[in-house]
């Protein structure tokens, strides 16, 4: 990742979106949103399939380019800055990992891309793999892995290049119900331990109230409600939220 830190300022915001937009033809995926993300927050973007919230995770990685707005990272815009140009990080849903790579090498590959010498890289896989517990599984592929255990290199992998923020798309939408709750302790535990600012993308509820520090509850390409997981189960502030999280008083 990029050293050069824009902005060390740390009233300042981990991520502000200011009236981002998204058109896809005639299609309105995202709408005039503002929100603003602070440092060390677990942020989650909650909402139907469809709802916008890929597209907005997209845009703050810089795979998609808002057709309106701004986006700053850490007070510095980034609007149209190339994804590698950004501190920030994404874990996929289907881990993305390289099958012919071995674990070590799989964790390694944004270093290896950035040059870093290898007895350097050496110490920083071991680390990571260190934080994920997985260091005895180095010499593996990934198809000798478990689902849970894939999805912790994945996190590896992208933590290894100490991005300020990480961007995580449905991480633990393919795990079954027990490794699934498993993972949301162990991606709680990571998240205290690294500090960074997660964002994180899921559709299901539960999960977003039991992680998150704040939740936006997407219907329709916009934000319906922003809170704490207490304020928006507790105070749904319209039908949509109160409908979506189940809320029956
Ligand atoms: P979510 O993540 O909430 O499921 P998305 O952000 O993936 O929602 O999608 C929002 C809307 O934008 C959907 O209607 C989707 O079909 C559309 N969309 C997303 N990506 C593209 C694309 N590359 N081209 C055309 N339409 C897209």
């Amino acid at each position: 990742m990029a050293q050069h830190s824009p902005m060390t300022d740390t009233s300042t915001a981990a991520v502000s979106l200011r009236g981002i937009g998204k058109q896809f033809g005639d299609l309105t995926a995202v709408k005039d949103l503002d929100i603003d993300i602070q440092p060390g927050e677990f942020f989650s973007m909650l909402g139907p399939s469809g709802s916008g919230k890929t597209t907005v995770l997209r845009m703050i990685a810089g795979f998609e380019e808002p057709t309106s707005g701004q986006i700053l990272l850490h007070g510095a815009d980034v609007t149209r800055a190339a994804p590698f140009d950004r501190e920030v990080n994404t874990v996929f849903q289907d881990y993305a990992l390289f099958p012919h790579l071995s674990i070590s090498e799989n964790v390694a590959y944004g270093l290896t891309v950035r040059g870093i010498d290898r007895a350097q890289k050496r110490r920083l896989v071991d680390a990571a793999l260190e934080q994920v517990r997985l260091g005895h599984v180095a010499g593996r592929r990934p198809s000798q892995l478990s689902g849970g255990q894939r999805q912790r290199i994945a996190l590896a992998r992208a933590l290894i290049l100490r991005p300020k923020v990480l961007l995580l798309d449905e991480p633990l939408g393919a795990l079954d119900k027990q490794l699934r709750e498993q993972m949301q302790i162990e991606l709680k535990q990571i998240q205290r331990e690294v500090g960074i600012t997660f964002i994180f993308v899921t559709h299901d509820q539960e999960e977003a109230l039991t992680l998150s520090d704040r939740v936006a509850v997407f219907n329709g390409g916009k934000i319906e409600q922003v809170g704490s997981p207490r304020e928006v189960y507790e105070f749904p502030q319209t039908a949509f939220v109160a409908g979506f999280l189940g809320v029956t008083n």
